[in-house]
């Protein structure tokens, strides 16, 4: 996976349910002050594919 096409910083997949995963930066929200996030996906690998494509 890439770092975060924002801040460098690593991504880390999320899930809610059974089929909706995303990507967001590990800095997200309470963390830290990144925005970078996926867009929601039906699968982990589609989710890490988005992410990968953001710039
Ligand atoms: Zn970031």
């Amino acid at each position: 996976m890439n770092p975060c096409p924002r801040c460098g910083q690593p991504g880390e997949v999320r899930k809610s349910g059974s089929n909706r995963c995303w990507v967001q930066c590990i800095k997200f929200g309470k963390d830290g002050n990144c925005k970078a996030i996926s867009t929601i996906c039906p699968t982990r690998a589609e989710a890490i594919a988005a992410w990968n494509k953001m710039r």
